[in-house]
């Protein structure tokens, strides 16, 4: 019996302190104090083993003193560990410092008892032929019991209120413990009173430790979690439907009762109900994802369906789930961010890149229309924001952009390309110039205080390479603007051949510019100008190319190409230096005839237009009076003060400066006065615009009047007959330039002729 016991404490001591040790080092929620719990064991069952052992009084002594002080120690750890596992907090906190203060009196008073003998002793009874000690208990052994005994009952308490308070789930932890503390208590009750030799009850103790050990760290409640997993289901957004294996379905969500439209827990009829609203696919043993769509427009509803088996080990078919989310929100948000993507904010219109893109798509699938591409320019749109406003602009815009649509089918695709600028693909079948035209001439904006014109022109071109780049078809369209000459008239141009070869030509002679200056090949001719009685007074510098492959190009050729890309100002740099070479020349043939230069307005905006003329004279030690300076009235088209000043400044250096092409645009007689111009050019061939010759007479009698009175020479360039000569003559006019007398020339025949 003594050995039985020995060893089952031996194993109890040997499992406690494994267990002490594992929860010491588990870091879990309590750990410390399960340790503590564990270990706090350790010393009862010890001072039980050393009794049993024991055949002599000292030791048994001493084994009492250590199973006794050890049971204060279990109290202690049992109501710091019952705190702790309780979570308890607050007011009872101070039962347990008086418990704690109560079990060191109890410690103390063991202590004295070997000098008092007040608490107890022991006497010597047989067992199994050897003597065994038992306790005999003095007033000392009542005070410890009645303290253990009393925080054993609280601990009891404690337990029972929180299994009581806690969710079911959780009670089953506290139901655990609180059983084998009463059990472990009674056992230990019955040995006290009993007085059987060997205090079984320790077993109980360690089986109580060992249950803690378990319950407080290892145990998990599986009902809880199959708890929260169905809670986390039920209340997911998305419907779940669980299938036994041969369909049937056994359990919904909250959700999934919803959208089957069943009554709670009716889930015999949730196949026929899901059947009817998204046919066979749910059935399906496969697994699969797919997106189901119902209904149109605002009704519209987008459904995301999902379906997984369930297998065993084996890999045998256990049952499957089905989860359907609705995502219309989703969906609705994407388009929206589609259509943000995809379209002008302003005007709602498509934007350029999405035009392009859907123009492809358009382009690539219909091969049996024709469609035109049309870009719609607004002309005079920066004008419209400058006077007015940003809003006016903007309400033009969508004025504009409202029109559009007016007149597009639904085989027509139309967008917003940059600006003030509108791209459409429309049928040729649909395109109705004539309308158009109509609308457009006046197209007349209003937004109730303003009533504005605006300028609408639409270049179209005919898509006939299908693969082409739709941007590349709108630069074409864009092209066809160009053609249009009379703005207020035409409204409407289409991109031809020509205007592609044009573009071909313009970039063919761009490229060669260099070289043609380079080579000689652009040259000055020289148109002789006279005086009233026909004598030569100098000559206009105007520019010829004489191309190695495509001959001999008059200036009508590329001027306007120059002028439109900048490069003008090449030719004329060339053309003034080479007035400059010819005067030098001149000079020293004893000739002071002087060359007028043309000037173009986009000069201004590439050199310091007075520099340069005055370092070309000075490098060539040329006067400045040989050499004139033709502008045109555009020049003061922009920032005219500035021009004046520049006009002053070449004729305070002495240079003539000439008006060339008066009366071909926007000046009148009245700007002339303010004009610093010493020789006004008239040309013939704007007054012969005019069918009455005696208006044109009248006109041109005022203008040589008027600059007469302004100490400006007249020049009359253009003149074609005698006639006319003499007509000017008596006029007034003072020089003459023009067919009559001599058609340009090269430099060579001039000076045979002239030099
Ligand atoms: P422009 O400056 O008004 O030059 C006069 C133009 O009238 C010249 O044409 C000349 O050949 C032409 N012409 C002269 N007399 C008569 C006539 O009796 N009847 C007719 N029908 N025409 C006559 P061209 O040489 O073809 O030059 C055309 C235009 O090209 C010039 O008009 C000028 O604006 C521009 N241009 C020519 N050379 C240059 C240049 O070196 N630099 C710049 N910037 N422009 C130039
Ligand atoms: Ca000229
Ligand atoms: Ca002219």
């Amino acid at each position: 019996m003594r050995d039985t016991f020995s060893l089952i404490f031996a194993v109890l001591i040997l499992a406690l302190g494994a267990c002490s040790i594992i929860a010491y080092r588990s870091h879990k929620t309590n750990s410390f104090s399960v340790a503590l719990l564990t270990a706090s064991f350790i010393p009862p069952v010890i001072g039980n083993l050393i009794i049993i052992r024991s055949t002599e009084k000292t030791l048994s002594l001493i084994g009492d003193y250590i199973y006794y002080m050890g049971m204060d120690l279990v109290m202690f750890a049992l109501l710091k560990f019952t705190y702790d596992y309780c979570n308890i907090r607050s007011r009872i906190k101070k039962a347990r410092y008086f418990a704690d203060g109560l079990l060191i009196l109890d410690i103390a008073q063991y202590l004295v008892n070997p000098f008092t003998g007040h608490a107890f002793d022991n006497e010597a009874i047989m067992v199994e032929g050897t003597p065994y000690y038992r306790l005999v208990p003095y007033l000392g052994q009542t005070f410890h019991r009645v303290v253990d005994y009393s925080i054993l009952l609280l601990v009891i308490v404690l337990f029972i209120v929180k299994a009581k308070r806690t969710s079911r789930f959780y009670s089953e932890r506290y139901y655990v413990i609180v059983i084998s503390i009463i059990v472990a208590a009674v056992w230990q009750t019955f040995y006290i009173f009993s007085r059987t030799p060997i205090d079984r009850s320790m077993v109980s103790f360690g089986v109580l430790a060992l249950l803690i050990f378990y319950f407080a760290l290892y145990h998990r409640p599986m009902k809880l979690l199959d708890r929260m997993l169905a809670g986390i289901a039920s209340e997911m957004s998305e419907a779940l439907f669980f299938f036994e294996e041969n369909g049937r379905c056994i359990w919904a969500n909250e959700a999934g009762t919803a959208l089957a439209g069943i009554e709670e827990n009716d889930f015999e009829s949730v196949p026929s109900q899901l059947f009817e609203r998204f046919g066979d696919a749910y059935k399906s043993q496969e697994e699969y994802i797919s997106s189901y769509v119902f209904g149109t427009g605002d009704d519209i509803k987008y459904y995301m369906m999902e379906k997984h088996s369930l297998r065993d080990e084996k890999k045998r078919l256990a049952g499957s789930f089905l989860s359907i989310r609705d995502n219309t929100e989703e969906q609705q948000k994407l388009k929206r961010k589609m259509f943000n993507a995809t379209h002008d904010s302003l005007t709602g219109l498509y934007t350029r890149e999405y035009l392009y893109e859907r123009i492809h798509e358009v382009l690539a699938a219909r091969l049996n229309t024709e469609y035109f591409v049309v870009y719609i320019d607004v002309r005079n749109f920066k004008m419209i924001n400058d006077i007015f406003s940003n809003e006016f602009g903007d309400h033009a815009l969508l004025t504009i952009s409202d029109w559009i649509k007016s007149w597009m089918s639904d085989n027509c695709i139309f967008g917003r390309l940059v600006g003030a600028s509108f791209g459409v693909c429309i049928p040729v079948s649909e395109f109705d110039p004539v309308r158009l035209e109509e609308a457009l001439s006046p197209f007349v904006m209003d937004n109730g205080s303003i009533n504005y014109h605006i300028l609408i022109h639409l270049g179209v071109y005919k898509v006939v390479e299908l693969n082409m780049e739709v941007s590349l078809m709108f630069d074409r369209a864009n092209l066809a603007l160009s053609t249009i000459k009379d703005e207020y008239q035409t409204h409407i141009a289409y991109y031809n051949d020509e205007i592609r070869k044009k573009v071909l030509w313009d970039q063919h002679i761009s490229a060669q510019l260099h070289t043609a200056i380079a080579e000689r090949q652009l040259r000055p001719y020289l148109q002789p100008i006279v005086d009233k009685n026909g004598q030569i007074v100098g000559a206009e510098a105007l520019a010829r190319w004489i191309h190695p492959d495509d001959g001999f190009l008059s200036p009508g050729s590329f001027i306007p190409v120059f002028e439109k890309n900048g490069m003008i100002v090449e030719v004329d740099k060339y053309m003034w230096r080479c007035a400059c070479e010819i005067l030098t020349r001149w000079k020293e043939k004893g000739s002071d005839l002087f060359i007028s230069v043309n000037i173009s307005p986009k000069d201004f905006y590439f050199v310091n237009v007075v520099e340069e003329i005055k370092k070309l004279t000075a490098e060539y030690g040329i006067s400045p009076a040989q050499l004139r300076i033709e502008i045109t009235e555009t020049v003061m088209m922009s920032e005219a003060e500035l021009r004046m000043k520049t006009l002053n400044e070449f004729r305070e250096l002495g240079y003539v400066v000439e008006m060339d092409d008066f009366g071909s645009g926007y000046s009148s007689l009245n700007m002339l006065k303010d004009m610093p111009v010493d020789v006004l050019k008239i040309d013939m061939k704007f007054l012969s615009k005019s069918k009455d010759d005696g208006k044109a007479q009248t006109i041109l009698q005022n203008i040589i009047n008027l600059s007469d009175d302004l100490g400006i020479d007249s020049l009359t360039e253009g003149v074609e007959t005698e006639n006319q000569f003499n007509m000017l003559n008596d006029m007034g006019c003072k020089l003459f330039q023009g067919y009559y007398f001599a058609k340009p020339m090269s430099v060579e025949e001039f000076e045979e002729k002239y030099i």
